[in-house]
């Protein structure tokens, strides 16, 4: 099974736009079993789209594109291929109804250029669009699957999603692999890839990948024994009982919420260099305000005395930057608003040191009114990257210290 992709559009040749529909096409084709070989990308030119069409279906079992379904003069995607295949194209009356409909429920007047989206190439399927105007194209010709998809990134996943994907699996039988993605907090990757590699996952029939960002990283499993998979899984859940917060889409700040909740602890959070990058990630998620209880940015050394009652000796002695003004932060924090927990964020966000400090230098420290926990770390890059990489931290400091003890309440 052989797929090339095309992503259509001029920009898309210029300094400022990426094509990432490709990405995201490439992950769902994989995930059936399809390989991508080639991908283009190509102007809104007709003659360069059609040779880019003529090319691709001349090696492959299945061309996408995205792009140029639209209303608009330089929206000629439909039009090219059916040109090139010598197909005619008519109008359908169901999709121009479903068109006409649309503009009446936003109260505009219906455009004569929209029309042309209406028309649907002989012996081709309109595929519905959801959240946009533009149908999408699936035809199948001579052996080759075509399918022509809209630039929208919306647009697109929802056509793949809600109509593509399964007619592929159907078309050519694909057996639908199960996979799960297991994520980790607090251990790098290379430590996770290096204690994994005593697993033989290619006996069993599973596929390994690991994948790590700055939140988070994740051990993706995939196979088409769903047995061999989950018990893979529970082999690397175990390997690393600390480090293991969920499996899927669930972010480390919506465990964390939900343990506090199931303990029935609060939270408050004192910030220096994240400057409320970690309450802001906290109220991201509906329905924090039942355990989050607010925060203080303590930018400047007078904030973390006056509000937080760090005494000025420790930070004269110490440095803003330090453990001990930490620690004080965080118990400070506790106390003003009477939480159960109490986190203390201090560091160089950079780019340049501070206090003769390097920049990356970051405290982040957890008070539970039974004691405290903090720890010293060294994070590399930016300045957003060093933001970022405390705001995790800092959430899976608190997540091991629900579990550890409990807090005051
Ligand atoms: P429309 O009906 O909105 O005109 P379309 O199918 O004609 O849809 P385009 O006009 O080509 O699509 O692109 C619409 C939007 O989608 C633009 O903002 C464009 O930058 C974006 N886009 C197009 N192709 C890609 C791509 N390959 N990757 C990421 N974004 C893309
Ligand atoms: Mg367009």
């Amino acid at each position: 099974m052989k797929a090339e992709i095309i992503a259509i559009g001029s920009e898309l040749l210029g300094p400022q736009k990426i094509d990432t529909n490709s990405l995201y096409l490439t992950e769902k084709l994989n995930r059936l079993g399809i390989q991508v070989v080639r991908k283009t990308v190509v102007g809104d030119d007709p003659g360069r789209l059609e040779d880019a069409f003529l090319s691709a279906i001349s090696r492959s079992d299945l061309v996408i594109s995205t792009g140029g379904l639209g209303p608009t003069r330089d929206d000629i995607t439909r039009d090219v291929l059916a040109k090139a295949l010598g197909l005619s194209m008519a109008l359908d009356n169901d999709v121009l109804e479903k068109l006409k409909q649309r503009y009446r429920a936003r109260g505009t007047a219906f455009q004569q250029n929209s029309t042309k989206q209406a028309y649907v190439i002989e012996g081709a399927e309109p595929i519905p669009n959801g959240p946009g105007a533009a149908p999408g194209t699936y035809l199948e010709n001579n052996g080759t699957v075509l399918v022509l998809l809209p630039g929208v990134p919306r647009e697109m996943r929802y056509m793949m999603e809600s109509f593509v994907l399964s007619r592929l699996r159907d078309r050519w039988q694909l057996p639908v692999p199960v996979s799960v993605t297991m994520n980790f907090a607090g251990i790098p990757e290379s430590v996770i890839d290096q204690r994994l590699r005593k697993f033989d996952f290619s006996a069993r029939g599973v596929e390994f990948a690991i994948l790590a960002s700055l939140r988070r990283v994740q051990v993706i499993l995939t196979g088409k024994d769903s047995t061999c998979v989950e018990e893979m899984a529970v082999r690397v859940k175990n390997e690393f009982p600390e480090g293991f917060y969920s499996e899927g889409d669930r972010f480390l700040e919506e465990v964390v919420l939900e343990q506090l909740k199931a303990a029935g602890k609060t939270v408050a959070v004192a910030e220096s260099c994240t400057g409320g990058f970690l309450g802001k990630t906290l109220t991201d998620i509906p329905g924090s305000s039942a355990v989050f209880l607010g925060g203080l940015i303590a930018y400047q050394n007078e904030a973390k005395t006056r509000f937080l009652g760090v005494p000025e000796e420790i930070i004269a002695a110490d440095g803003a930057v330090s453990h001990a003004v930490a620690k004080g932060m965080a118990a400070g924090v506790r106390k003003a608003f009477g939480s159960g927990f109490g986190i203390g964020i201090t560091g160089v966000a950079g780019p340049d040191a501070s206090e003769e400090k390097p920049a990356g230098l970051v405290y982040i420290a957890v008070s539970t009114g039974k004691g405290d926990d903090v720890k010293e770390f060294h994070f590399a890059g930016n300045r957003e990257m060093v933001r970022l990489q405390s705001v995790t931290a800092a959430l899976n400091l608190l997540r091991l210290s629900i579990f550890g003890n409990g807090g005051g309440r």
